[in-house]
């Protein structure tokens, strides 16, 4: 199902992403919490919102996969690249080698396809680490 036309990446990589780890981290670079998460997206059936936290919660904690529905549903509350979530769900399935895990920056979880932007610049990567330039060097006065 998923195109490779990676040779071993030459960058070196410092954290195992996981689907939910990854969520974890774009739903942080975006500065929302959970409980913002849950607020937004809906559930079919209605499921409260206690509820929502706690299963958002387990899927980030890969206690649990995330659905098609849910990925769909995350993804218009924060910036996603889908193709590195399947990515890492099929190497969390055992269906693609870990060494083909895509470039994700360590600190911010963009990707090259879903680059950080600020101004009209788009981030690039630092030389031979899973670092992106906009992380490298954060914006004096952004305090997190
Ligand atoms: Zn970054
Ligand atoms: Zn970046």
């Amino acid at each position: 199902m998923i195109m490779t036309n990676i040779d071993r990446p030459s960058w070196t990589r410092t954290v195992d992403f996981t689907p939910g780890l990854y969520l974890k981290v774009r739903r942080r670079t975006t500065r929302l919490e959970i409980a913002d998460v849950a607020a937004r997206i809906g559930t079919i059936p209605h499921v409260p919102e206690q509820d929502r936290v706690e299963w958002l919660e387990r899927i980030e904690a890969d206690l649990v996969p995330v659905s098609p529905n849910t990925i769909d549903q995350l993804a218009r509350v924060f910036r996603l690249d889908l193709q590195v979530l399947a990515a890492l769900a099929a190497i969390a399935r055992g269906e693609r080698d870990a060494a083909l895990t895509p470039r994700i920056c360590r600190i911010c979880a963009c990707s090259w396809r879903l680059p950080c932007v600020r101004g009209h610049e788009a981030c690039a990567w630092v030389d031979g680490q899973d670092l992106c330039t906009a992380c490298d060097h954060p914006l004096s006065g952004a305090a997190a």
